[in-house]
């Protein structure tokens, strides 16, 4: 989340009219960049990472949602305080929720500045303790998602101890069950974008996930109930196939046996992620690295898996990502497709329902917080990406004649931003809709809510080298947020060499798959234990665009362990040891492995980040979700009815504060510090804190 605009958010009605004039404007703020593209180039390698926390208050681990006046002093009277200690304090969705960046992206001129990130993260966190945690008795929790968000009691600030939502306080915005309109930044911005996806979608967003099943698991979600506040309210149907006539109803909405119900945009944004941005040299390169990461994007997220909890039930699945996507899904019915009569999973929906807007519209496969859709093409391949994108993609066909006429034909580029452009703008401040000189607003108003696993970032001025202007970027999205600074900062370091490998100009690896392949890896990559349980589409063997007769690879199906392992393809095995021998971290005929020889602390350090991925991949350490999920269902207060308890959720939570700071004292504590970590790791860890 970038800068907050100031001005005056509209209203869904009132943005109506003002739809195509911002995607207008937005193109051809984005084309002035473009048309003087090949004027960016040799930007350095920079890169940098981003970490969201949950405010919580540290006495009874509940959230907290009147603590915002942190993040505002952060970035006013603290603000060059904390540029000094290089470090950034970013708003999010929610009302309890922080992001932190470093000030400066990170360079690397030593093996030493390979490790600062990781004490950079450490930093983020003792500077805003020592400010205020401490003080208020608050803590920042590094969870992906709060284990009890929008259960009773979940918020130790605001009453919400009755019925979910007491009427007292209805939540207009989201029109939730289950969460207030208090969980959300009071920013303008945030309420009415929750506000807008549902008017312009004219229903709740809503999802149901399946439950983690066990003997006395509830065969309905029991705490959904029905009211009677809103237009927008429905009445709950428990679905069984015997029964007739009550789903005729158009008011109604279908539970599933074994699912949880969720209604609100806070339980998808609510959650927190690790994304780290990488610049490539110039535009061409950044196309290459975008579609070479596609691949990476389901494999990383199946190994950082850690959100196995959803609204005080445990889940059948160990990743966000769905959830996300689900509740910031503003497409109206038609578009969904979903406009027959009664679409078994959730609204009965009327066959013309098109919220506010009129058509022609459509039909999308996904919602705009998804998966990436097509692959950009470069100078290494033909232009002709048939074969590469070969999934059903809806294009905005006016930007695409645009963008494609004047970009001199560039159609694999014009059908990346067409495609951005199917959807709407959300929220427009009414202030600046006429403005396009001078700024990127419009342009970043629909392409930073293309919610994708990548986010391809243009400049938003022109500059050369060193120029503090950013270049191309890409963001690699997918990542949930991990329990330690440790853990974050492996994944960082994995990515970080892949994508200097992916950079290099000596390497010309073709990593192209097919996109049909990239989707059906990153669908299954949020299932319980993907990691150990499933195959994953994979290039066989790692060539050069020149070694390959076609573009498109020959894949195989392997398992998270092949993949990292293999001799001809693993990304330990063949792209790390590459780049670690590449930067003189390793010597030709050494591995990886061979970083702990040295006596060198920070090649220690660097080892073990590359050991706790790869010990996860063989399975020889758990996912922090299945580490998270054995710990409930061992608990002695767990009823085996896949709920987490508000006992249940603060002894979790008290037992990651541990794992955070590598202080396990009770032996409780030790059994599940070293089951996360192992004997080895979780030792060096508590004899080498940073
Ligand atoms: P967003 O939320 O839109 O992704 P943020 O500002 O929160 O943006 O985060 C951007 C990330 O990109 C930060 O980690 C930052 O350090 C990093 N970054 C900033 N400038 C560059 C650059 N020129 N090249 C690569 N990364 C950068
Ligand atoms: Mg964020
Ligand atoms: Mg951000
Ligand atoms: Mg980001």
């Amino acid at each position: 989340m970038g800068l907050l605009a100031v001005g005056t958010p509209l209203q869904w009605e009132d943005s109506l009219q003002y739809l195509e004039k911002v995607k207008y404007n937005g193109v051809t703020q984005l084309l002035k960049i473009m048309k003087e593209s090949d004027k960016v180039k040799n930007k350095p390698f920079l890169w940098g990472d981003e970490l969201e926390y949950i405010l919580i208050d540290n006495k009874n681990n509940k959230l907290t949602v009147n603590n915002d006046d942190i993040l505002i002093e952060l970035n006013t009277e603290l603000e060059s305080e904390c540029k000094k200690n290089d470090l950034v304090y970013h708003p999010e969705y929610g009302s309890y929720m922080i992001e932190a960046t470093p000030y400066f992206p990170y360079s690397h001129k030593d093996i030493e500045s390979y490790v600062s990130p990781e004490a950079n993260m450490i930093l983020r966190k003792k500077f805003i303790n020592e400010k205020y945690m401490y003080q208020r008795d608050l803590y920042l929790l590094q969870m992906t998602n709060y284990p009890r968000l929008g259960c009773k009691n979940f918020i130790g600030d605001y009453d919400c101890s009755g019925e979910y939502i007491s009427p007292a306080k209805k939540n207009i915005f989201s029109q939730s069950l289950f969460l207030p309109d208090e969980i959300t930044n009071k920013h303008p911005r945030f309420p009415t974008l929750t506000g807008n996806i549902r008017k312009r979608r004219n229903r709740k967003v809503n999802l149901q996930i399946p439950m983690f099943k066990d003997i006395k698991t509830p065969s309905f979600d029991d705490t959904v109930y029905d009211r009677e506040w809103f237009d927008m309210d429905v009445k709950f149907i428990k679905e069984d196939p015997t029964a007739q006539g009550a789903s005729d109803d158009l008011k109604s909405y279908k539970l599933r046996p074994n699912h949880i119900y969720i209604d609100a945009m806070g339980f998808g944004m609510g959650a927190c992620c690790l994304q780290t941005t990488y610049q490539a040299p110039d535009l061409e390169n950044a196309r290459y690295l975008y579609d070479s990461l596609m691949n990476f994007t389901s494999v990383l997220l199946s190994i950082s898996a850690n959100s196995p909890f959803w609204k005080g039930f445990v889940s059948d699945w160990d990743c966000r990502w769905e959830v996300i996507s689900s509740m910031v899904d503003c497409r109206t019915g038609f578009e969904e497709n979903t406009n027959i009569h009664d679409n078994n999973y959730g609204y009965n929906l009327s066959a013309d329902n098109t919220g506010l807007l009129s058509s022609p519209m459509k039909r999308i496969k996904k919602s705009r917080y998804s998966k990436v859709d097509v692959y950009l093409g470069c100078n290494k391949i033909p232009k002709d990406l048939s074969q590469l994108n070969d999934v059903e993609v809806v294009l905005n066909e006016e930007v695409f004649d645009r963008v494609t006429k004047e970009l001199n034909g560039d159609e694999n580029l014009a059908r990346h931003f067409a495609h951005l452009f199917i959807r709407d703008p959300i929220v427009i401040f009414e202030e600046n809709v006429d403005d396009v000189d001078d700024n990127m607003d419009h342009f970043e108003n629909i392409n930073s809510t293309n919610w994708q696993s990548l986010r391809f970032k243009i400049p938003h001025k022109i500059s050369e080298g060193d120029a503090p202007e950013p270049g191309f970027r890409v963001e690699f999205r997918p990542l949930e947020i991990q329990l330690t600074d440790f853990a974050n900062a492996a994944f960082s370091f994995l990515l970080n060499i892949i994508v200097q490998f992916m950079l290099s100009p000596k390497t010309n690896i073709n990593f192209y798959i097919e996109m049909s392949k990239v989707w059906q890896n990153f669908d299954q990559s949020i299932e319980r234990n993907s990691i150990l349980k499933d195959k994953f589409h994979w290039v066989e063997k790692f060539k050069t665009f020149d070694e390959c007769p076609s573009v498109v690879n020959k894949t195989c199906k392997m398992s998270i362990d092949q993949i990292m392992h293999n001799e001809d393809s693993g990304i330990l095995t063949t792209l790390v040891n590459q780049q670690l021998r590449a930067l003189n971290f390793i010597a030709e005929n050494e591995t990886w492995e061979d970083l702990r020889k040295d006596k060198d602390n920070t090649k220690e350090r660097l080892y073990y980040y590359l050991r706790i991925i790869s010990d996860r991949s063989k399975g020889v350490l758990p996912t922090e979700a299945k580490w998270q999920r054995d710990y409930v269902l061992s608990h002695p207060e767990y009823a085996k009815d896949s709920k987490v308890t508000e006992l249940i959720s603060s002894d979790l939570i008290n037992l990651t504060k541990k794992v955070y700071s590598y202080s396990p004292e009770s032996d409780e504590e030790k059994k599940w510090y070293f089951k996360l970590f192992g004997e080895e790791i979780g030792e060096y860890l508590i004899n080498h804190k940073l």
